[in-house]
C-alpha cells in the first residue's frame, strides 16, 4: 500500500481543505407554483415535473 513519506502539516492539510466547502444550492422557480426548487427535479410543493403530476401532495384538507 502506498504510504505518505512525510507527515503533512496541519497548515498544508487545512490549506487543502479550504477549497472543500460545498457550493451554494442552485434553485429555480417551479413553473406551476413558483416555489423555489432544484432544477430537473419533481417539485415537492405541487408534485409536478414538466407538466406531469408525479407526486400526491398531502394537505390538511385532504384528510377524510
Ligand atoms: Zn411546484
Amino acid at each position: 500500500m502506498a504510504v505518505p513519506k512525510k507527515k503533512m502539516s496541519k497548515s498544508r492539510r487545512d490549506r487543502r481543505r479550504a477549497h472543500e466547502a460545498l457550493g451554494k444550492l442552485h434553485l429555480s422557480a417551479c413553473p406551476q407554483c413558483r416555489a423555489m426548487i432544484r432544477p430537473h427535479t419533481v417539485c415537492y410543493n405541487c408534485g409536478m415535473y414538466r407538466g406531469v403530476k408525479y407526486l400526491e401532495i398531502k394537505t390538511d384538507d385532504a384528510k377524510s
